[in-house]
């Protein structure tokens, strides 16, 4: 993309978990496009640093780090009151941040379901809230959540993801109609299998519980849900993220776009 065409120039997005997986290809895909970046995350904060000093240097745009914890709800506040002062403001706001937690009902930790709500979902209230009155001032904004397949359909032993992510479809509907005649849209991504350390923990975890070999548990894990049998990319994720941020998308509301190969059309 050369700097004439960088749809996003002067644009500025907030990523939360952009330092792994999912959240670190979007916040890529959206530098790429020209937008400055406020990163967000856990992790060694020297490699950190270089990803966040990367980033700007590859895409030359400005890049700033919050490690707000998305479980407190004034963590949040601080970390856009940190986008405000670091890069200007907030105009695309990227609900990325999520943890997983597996185990059958009966004996799911009450923790891991406060955990999972508190981050899956109430984080992306607490952050929409907290953009939404400059959105609104400068009638535009683009407010974009990360929610899951598992936000349409359901897998056993995740009651706790299952239902974050259909409340993060239900919250996008509610903010996409509160925000309808502006210029403000609000939309959902449900992304299928994702090679990213989330998964890999439950690709390991088949492995050692099957007696499988990773690979095998990799065919095993895609085979059972995903036609395709081949995983979604960050880089793909990031493309639509990008594309939901463009004046083409403005009419996209309130939609929840799987980019799963095909498994919640079984
Ligand atoms: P990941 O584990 O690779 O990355 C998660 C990111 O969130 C990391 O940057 C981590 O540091 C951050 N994070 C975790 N807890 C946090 C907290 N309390 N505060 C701030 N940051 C925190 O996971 P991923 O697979 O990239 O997942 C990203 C999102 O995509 C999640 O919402 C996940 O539910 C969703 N998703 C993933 C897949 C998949 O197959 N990987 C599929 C569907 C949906």
């Amino acid at each position: 993309m050369t700097v004439s065409t960088r749809p996003l120039r002067g644009k500025r997005a907030m990523v939360t978990g952009s330092t792994s997986g999912i959240g670190l290809g979007i916040a890529r895909a959206l530098a790429e496009a020209g937008a400055d970046v406020m990163l967000n995350g856990f992790g060694d904060p020297k490699e950190i640093e270089s990803l966040r000093t990367r980033i700007a240097a590859d895409y030359r745009v400005n890049t700033a780090f919050n490690d707000a914890d998305i479980s407190r709800p004034s963590a949040i506040c601080e970390m856009v009151q940190d986008a405000k002062q670091k890069l200007g403001g907030v105009d695309i706001l990227v609900n990325n941040a999520g943890i997983q937690h597996t185990s059958p009902i009966d004996s799911f930790p009450d923790d891991k379901w406060d955990a999972i709500i508190a981050i899956n979902l109430s984080s992306n209230f607490h952050a929409i809230k907290a953009v939404l009155p400059e959105m609104k001032q400068q009638n535009w904004g683009r407010i974009i959540n990360i929610a899951s397949v598992h936000g349409l359909v359901a897998s056993t032993d995740k009651a706790a993801y299952v239902a974050s992510k259909h409340g993060v479809l239900g919250l996008t509907k509610v903010v996409a109609l509160e925000t309808a005649t502006t210029g403000i849209t609000c939309n959902a991504i449900c992304p299928g299998w994702v090679l990213t350390p989330l998964v890999e923990k439950q690709i390991d975890d088949l492995a050692a519980r099957q007696k499988l070999s990773v690979e095998k548990a990799r065919e095993q894990l895609l085979g059972e849900k995903q036609p395709s049998r081949a995983f979604a990319t960050p880089e793909q994720i990031g493309a639509l993220v990008v594309f939901l941020c463009s004046d083409q998308a403005a009419q996209i509301r309130g939609a929840a776009l799987p980019v799963d190969g095909a498994w919640a059309a079984q």
